[in-house]
């Protein structure tokens, strides 16, 4: 069994955009702005983070934060100001938001230029019709640079996806199911209301699991020598931090396997880094070889946009 080192191919990546910031860099920096809302401890450690990555790799970040009470229209009021900003080309409102706001709502208000989680409508509407000029989900870019980069085969292969969420789910899947090399899998996603899940994650070459309950996937749900990407980040009560796949039966059966953590989390955060300098470089006019197709940094260069269509 293959430990895929998410941690360290995210650490070449930030290497990588530091490099590129340095070198490509106007008068002014990249800049990022997290609007928190409320006072969610795990909101606060992430957004933490993701600032630590904008330093070391050169980017400018800035925190709004805003109380638990604020209205929708406070909210709003906020992302436009930023969206006129001409010092911050990404704009993340860091979910979950309290149930009283509308989170299609506030998503549909972030400028689709700016929008380096790339939740937009707009955003997600591009992937699906297989247009790579928008910015896409940083997670599950982050999960497709990591296969690639680990040299692990997507194409033609069956990849079962198990979550729909707007933020892993399902922008995985289409991401997967896209023409273009380097994808071009046979996608299956389960969710909460599938059938028999163990016999349909069974099917899978690539089995990802993104559904936020601790060690819920088992051996006998993975067929031997699949390929396992763990999502989940799930704290159990003596603080452990575990994720949807109980590692220690399922790394005994499958041929590679992501940790919790220094998996997929970096990843995510890499990706935040580059989509925000991709944005940077479509507003200052800077091209960048590997990001001018809104592809992960220093993966997709080679690939035509033009031909990357659904068909
Ligand atoms: P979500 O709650 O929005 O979605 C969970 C999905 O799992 C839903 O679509 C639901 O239908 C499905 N599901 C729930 N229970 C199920 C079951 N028993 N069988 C089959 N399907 C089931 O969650 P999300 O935002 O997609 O996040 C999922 C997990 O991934 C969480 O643990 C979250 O913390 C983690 N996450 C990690 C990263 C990262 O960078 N590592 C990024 C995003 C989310």
């Amino acid at each position: 069994m293959r430990l895929i080192d998410g941690k360290g191919i995210a650490k070449e990546i930030r290497s990588e955009l530091r490099q590129w910031i340095a070198e490509h860099k106007k008068e002014r920096p990249p800049g990022l702005l997290f609007i928190l809302v409320g006072e969610d401890p795990s909101s606060r450690l992430y957004v933490e983070m993701k600032g630590r990555g904008c330093r070391e790799v050169g980017i400018f970040s800035k925190v709004v934060a805003l109380p638990e009470e604020v209205s929708q229209q406070g909210l709003i009021d906020q992302i436009q100001h930023a969206n006129q900003d001409p010092h911050i080309d990404g704009l993340i409102v860091q979910q979950p938001l309290p149930p009283n706001l509308s989170l299609f709502q506030v998503m549909e208000s972030v400028d689709p230029q700016k929008d380096v989680d790339g939740f937009h409508p707009i955003n997600m509407g591009r992937l699906l019709i297989g247009d790579v000029s928008g910015l896409l989900p940083c997670t599950p870019l982050g999960i497709l640079t990591l296969l690639k980069r680990s040299h692990i085969q997507v194409e033609g292969r069956e990849v079962v996806v198990v979550g729909r969420s707007h933020i892993v789910g399902k922008p995985m899947a289409a991401l997967l199911m896209q023409k273009g090399e380097g994808r071009n899998a046979t996608v299956t996603v389960a969710h909460r209301a599938s059938r028999d899940l163990a016999s349909i994650c069974y099917r899978a070459d690539i089995l990802i699991a993104a559904v936020g309950s601790p060690q819920l996937i088992k051996k006998e749900m993975v067929k031997e020598g699949a390929v396992v990407i763990d999502v989940g980040m799930n704290r159990l009560s003596d603080h452990r931090l575990v994720g949807d796949v109980d590692f220690s039966e399922v790394s005994e059966k499958c041929s590679a396997i992501t940790p919790v953590p220094g998996g997929v989390g970096p990843m995510t955060i890499a990706t935040l880094l580059a989509n925000t300098f991709l944005s940077y470089c479509r507003r200052e006019g800077i091209e960048v070889e590997g990001v001018k197709c809104g592809l992960m940094a220093g993966d997709y260069s080679q690939w035509d946009p033009h031909y990357l269509t659904n068909r």
